[in-house]
């Protein structure tokens, strides 16, 4: 398993990816519903099965294709940061783990790193075998690489679902010491050779929040809003997604 991240991306803008076991595929986030399409079809065409779903966190954005895939394999595990089972679970989805993981679990050949921030349970993995980091929504590649915590006008969803901005800022540059060789974040295009980008981003992400404290207060209220909007807001958070 040398090459890039098998990326499946919705809309343009919503990431899951396929990871490759022996045993068959792990997936990286289950991204918005309909996923299990795409999912379904790379499973018959290549004859490996689909043997868990692990999640960077518990947001309608990351978990859609859930409870179709488990109910059409009750098998599967699903998995995800202790923190965030509740979370999945106030969002609506119905499927509950069959595990939770904490920093430096191991999930097939993925390694598990503790990323709070954009969500209390937020969590990376990262492959040792072609050095892809999967990093969920800590930092968001559009239109250009940032970390969660940075409004951008093109994209604000990850921003405005942001529990801990501050906190998000600290885990990003965490990531910094991985020896990544790809990003894999949940939305964006797959970066190669990404750790310069990462360090302008969390360097950014600093300069910011020791800047102005207004920026601060701002993302903190519209995040805690958001939070309690976007818990009853699945359909709508998906009709934003389609117009894109
Ligand atoms: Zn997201």
């Amino acid at each position: 398993m040398k090459g890039a991240p098998l990326r499946l991306v919705q809309y343009g803008l919503v990431n899951s990816y396929l990871v490759a076991e022996d045993d068959g595929f792990t997936l990286v986030d289950a991204g918005l519903p309909g996923l299990e399409r795409s999912v379904k079809r790379i499973v018959k065409s290549t004859g490996r099965p689909l043997k868990r779903i692990t999640l960077t966190h518990g947001h309608t954005d990351h978990f859609g294709a859930v409870d179709t895939l488990k109910a059409a394999d009750p098998h599967l595990e699903i998995l995800v940061g202790t923190e965030d089972r509740r979370l999945l679970a106030e969002r609506g989805c119905r499927t509950l783990p069959t595990h939770v993981l904490k920093d430096g679990d191991r999930v097939g050949s993925l390694l598990v790193i503790a990323t709070p921030g954009h969500s209390p349970g937020h969590v990376a993995y990262y492959d040792e075998r072609n050095g892809a980091l999967y990093a969920g929504d800590t930092f968001v590649n559009v239109p250009r690489l940032h970390v969660a915590s940075e409004l951008s006008m093109v994209f604000p969803l990850p921003t405005f679902g942001t529990h801990d901005p501050a906190q998000t800022v600290r885990s990003a540059r965490l990531l910094l010491d991985i020896p990544a060789r790809f990003l894999a974040a949940g939305h964006g295009p797959v970066l190669t050779d990404p750790l310069p980008a990462m360090r302008r981003a969390v360097e950014a992400a600093e300069r910011s929040r020791d800047g102005s404290p207004v920026p601060r207060m701002v993302a903190g209220a519209v995040g805690r809003l958001t939070s309690v909007v976007t818990s009853a807001g699945t359909a709508l958070q998906q009709r934003v997604f389609r117009k894109h």
